[in-house]
């Protein structure tokens, strides 16, 4: 089997791949935990599996289910949790088995239905790539989205919404070990679901906490992001299993909750002075409170958390992400890209 190295073609910052984080329990790690570099989790118990989210494309899903067969032969997957309405965490529902029942939260479904198809993503990273020679932001936008979306093969996603929604939380007996589904959102998205497992200290966090790699919040709000991270740290688990980057532990999660305050802190003193958010966020980035994140995966990316909580401090509600503003955002994430290189 071809083994599982970082889509952009980068060096690889940890191991990726299946990696046993308690007794049948795994993670399906993807490196470095960029754009779309998305884990997942498997549980294993007696005579039945379930699986936690199913990546971006359907041919990295084929690649994980390739990799756990021996491990799902005598017990087959009949759960499969999409844990949040992102792309990189459910379009790969197709390769699932057919009888599996997939479920996400109430939230999460209702957000699925505004996300971009993936055949206009796909759309979107063919013209991306033939725009990115253009001079000036045109083409500066064009090859981040190019570089960001080359990597999947969206244009062959077919898509598979949930069979089943529950909400706030719901117990399951998976072949006899019990997993507890826990909507910790919003917070990244509209309805962020963890998967927790008493029994062997293990909690497959998503979208919640990335380790590496600069957090996006689309939606929000902060505090609620905060107060899921003190949830999480609450269960005491020995490993948190991230959405994107490297196994994480208690440490992680209290990163992740510097992280938070800082930029809460620190993008309300930039948003006080009336600063857009492409000048705050280079100006964040530039200043020596983003010194423990310098080394993290996608700083640039750190303007779509700024431009959301600007809209926290003016009281408006969480963005409604068309394409239009995921076009304005990334046109300006680019542009910040360009500027943190000196071009
Ligand atoms: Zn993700």
């Amino acid at each position: 089997m071809a083994s599982v190295v970082p889509l952009t073609g980068r060096p690889s910052r940890f191991e990726g791949g299946l990696r046993e984080v308690a007794p049948r329990a795994y993670a399906w790690l993807q490196p470095n935990g960029a754009w779309g570099e998305a884990n997942a989790g498997l549980i294993v118990g007696d005579g039945a599996s379930m699986l936690i989210d199913t990546l971006w494309d359907e041919s990295l899903a084929r690649q994980m289910l390739e990799a756990i067969a021996t491990h799902v032969r005598d017990a087959p997957i009949r759960t499969v949790l999409n844990t949040h309405s992102d792309g990189d965490h459910w379009w790969g529902n197709a390769t699932m088995p057919p009888e599996a029942e997939i479920i996400t939260c109430t939230p999460s479904r209702e957000a699925m239905d505004a996300e971009s198809s993936p055949q206009a993503l796909a759309r979107l990273a063919r013209l991306a790539g033939l725009a990115s020679r253009a001079p000036g932001s045109l083409g500066g936008l064009s090859r981040y989205v190019s570089d960001m979306l080359s990597p999947f093969d969206l244009a062959a996603v077919r898509l598979r919404y949930p069979d089943h929604t529950f909400s706030e939380r719901l117990t399951l007996d998976v072949g006899g070990r019990e997993v507890q589904l826990l909507v910790l959102g919003p917070a990244h998205t509209p309805g962020d679901t963890v998967a927790y497992m008493p029994d062997a200290g293990v909690v497959f966090a998503a979208d919640l906490v990335f380790v590496k790699a600069i957090p996006v919040m689309w939606h929000g709000p902060s505090t609620g992001w905060l107060s899921a991270l003190e949830t999480l740290l609450a269960l005491d688990a020995d490993v948190y299993v991230p959405g994107h980057g490297d196994i994480a532990r208690t440490p992680e999660l209290e990163a992740m909750q510097r992280f938070w305050t800082w930029l809460r802190a620190a993008a309300a003193d930039r948003h006080a002075v009336g600063e857009d958010p492409l000048t705050a966020t280079e100006a964040l980035i530039r200043s020596a409170g983003f010194d423990e994140f310098r080394d993290w995966e996608c700083p640039e990316r750190l303007l779509i958390s700024v431009a959301a909580l600007n809209r926290e401090f003016d009281g408006q509600p969480p963005m409604r992400v068309t394409p239009a503003v995921r076009a304005r955002l990334f046109r300006h994430v680019a542009i910040l890209k360009r500027r943190l290189e000196g071009r």
